[in-house]
């Protein structure tokens, strides 16, 4: 994580700007709700990927009372009812996540398990919007990749009971084991031809 200060967040924004991404940035979560329901219509089709920052932000409530209709794959109670959510998301009018790492030269960095949430993040949902808590900016690409496998992947694959070594040491040996999270890593470095992509960065932390 580098010093969450304003700098540092307008040189993310401005090299998202120059990668033909539009971003934004608020101070706090209640304003990142107000945007998220000025920017998703009344009775839209929403697909959320997995992401404790849409939670700590309730974004669902709110999508729900504007009567859209909402895929969330946590919902699914196994993972054939999961897989059908997800690709339901995938084709959504709207997609909303965050992002595991955002570097101050613009490039968003993730990984998945499954490759849903990265996948719909590219294409798939013509508009999609991606939240990111300024505790996600790292300096470039390799603190990116650090931050996401000691700071992001163990307390995920512990909240989800995952048998993957960092969840028991913080630490990453590029694991081969069957709960690995880590299958597919993403780095959009571009606006992504066929998406209205946003970046919407909070003054806040949010998510892991
Ligand atoms: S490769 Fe394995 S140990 Fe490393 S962060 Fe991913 S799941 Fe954890």
């Amino acid at each position: 994580m580098v010093a969450n200060n304003k700098t540092n967040v307008d040189k993310a924004l401005k090299a998202l700007k120059d990668r033909n991404i539009y971003a934004e940035y608020v101070d706090n979560a209640d304003q990142a709700r107000e945007k998220v329901s000025s920017m998703v219509s009344n009775s839209s089709t929403v697909g959320i990927g997995g992401s404790i920052t849409v939670q700590e932000l309730d974004l669902e409530n709110l999508l729900l009372n504007k009567d859209c209709i909402v895929f969330w794959h946590w919902h699914g109670t196994n993972q054939e009812e999961q897989d059908a959510i997800r690709r339901k998301a995938m084709t959504a009018d709207f997609y909303i996540c965050s992002s595991n790492a955002l570097t101050l030269d613009g490039k968003l960095v993730n990984i998945d398990g499954t490759g849903n949430r990265v996948g719909a993040m590219v294409f798939g949902p013509r508009r999609v919007l991606i939240i990111v808590g300024v505790n996600k900016l790292t300096e470039n690409l390799d603190t990116a990749m650090e931050r996401i496998k000691t700071k992001a992947c163990p307390p995920n694959a512990r909240r989800l009971n995952k048998n993957t070594p960092c969840a028991e040491t913080d630490q990453c040996p590029d694991c081969s084991s069957p709960h690995r999270m880590c299958n597919v890593t993403t780095i959009i470095e571009g606006k992504p031809g066929s998406i209205d992509l946003n970046v919407l960065i909070v003054g806040e932390e949010l998510g892991y």
